[in-house]
């Protein structure tokens, strides 16, 4: 347990990935503290499972994320996962779901790093993983604000682990290509129905067509990458941009 004593705050962990981060990360023994949105009993009973402290704060405003850093204390870990997304055409992108995207998933994770980094200075040691995406690295038609804020985010790392080179402090992006979320189960049905498609089509030719593995990323594979960033032996991993995409940018 080689996180024992060590406290680590996941952004987005009531769900999918930034869920099975904080598992895998209490499962070697860190302190965790969750954000997200969901149903008050779920929360309770993961809250249990992991002896873990839930703060709900909304991510896309500066007063929520600093409800969050100030409700969490000093953190030796921060993930920063929280994230949305919404597909239009550029032209008619609504301004308001440009604005949401931007803040969730890049502007959060500087309020979170500006506020986590005094603490991990002061002490010599901390670990910032940002899970940005396939998309920090390459774009899709449609997607210009999710793609935008993830780009910036690969470049907001690059620029944070740079100044905390000498520090004992690392940051660095985990990127997966498409992975087997509620979010993305949860979309198959209207996705067959829309293009008449059947459950497997759906999977492989749309889903994972860019995925030459043609096989999701599991939560628990980014969990594992996460919990590598924080031993002591990645401790000269930093300003990395790790892919977990099945080879999607490889291509
Ligand atoms: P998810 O929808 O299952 O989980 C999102 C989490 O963020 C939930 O806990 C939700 O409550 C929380 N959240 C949403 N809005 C919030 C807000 N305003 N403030 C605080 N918390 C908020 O999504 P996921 O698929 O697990 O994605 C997690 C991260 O991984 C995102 O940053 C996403 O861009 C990235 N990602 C996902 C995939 C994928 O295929 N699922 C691929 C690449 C990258």
């Amino acid at each position: 347990m080689f996180l024992s004593g060590k406290r680590a705050l996941v952004t987005g962990s009531t769900s999918g990935i930034g869920l099975a981060v904080a598992r895998a990360l209490s499962a070697e023994g860190a302190e965790i503290v969750l954000n997200g949105f969901g149903e008050e009993a779920e929360i309770a009973q993961l809250c249990d499972e992991l002896r873990a402290q839930h703060v709900g704060a909304d991510l896309t405003t500066r007063e929520g994320c600093d409800a969050l850093m100030d409700a969490a204390g000093p953190i030796d870990i921060l993930v920063n996962n929280a994230g949305m997304q919404h597909v239009a055409p550029v032209e008619a992108f609504p301004v308001e779901k440009w604005d949401a995207i931007m803040a969730l998933n890049l502007t959060a994770a500087f309020h979170t790093v500006r506020r986590a980094v005094p603490h991990m200075k002061e002490q010599g040691w901390g670990r910032i993983v940002n899970v940005a995406s396939a998309h920090s690295k390459t774009a899709s038609p449609f997607k210009s604000a999710y793609v935008a804020a993830k780009h910036g985010l690969d470049g907001f790392t690059k620029t944070v682990a740079l100044e905390l080179a000498k520090s004992g402090v690392t940051a660095n992006c985990v990127s997966p290509g498409y992975a087997w979320t509620p979010l993305v189960e949860n979309q198959i049905p209207d996705t067959m129905k829309a293009r008449g498609l059947s459950r497997e089509d759906v999977i492989d030719d749309v889903l994972l067509a860019k995925q030459p593995t043609k096989r999701f990323v599991q939560p628990a594979e980014i969990g594992a990458l996460a919990v590598f960033l924080c031993r002591d032996e990645a401790g000269n991993v930093t300003g990395a941009n790790w892919s977990i995409d099945g080879g999607w940018t490889a291509e």
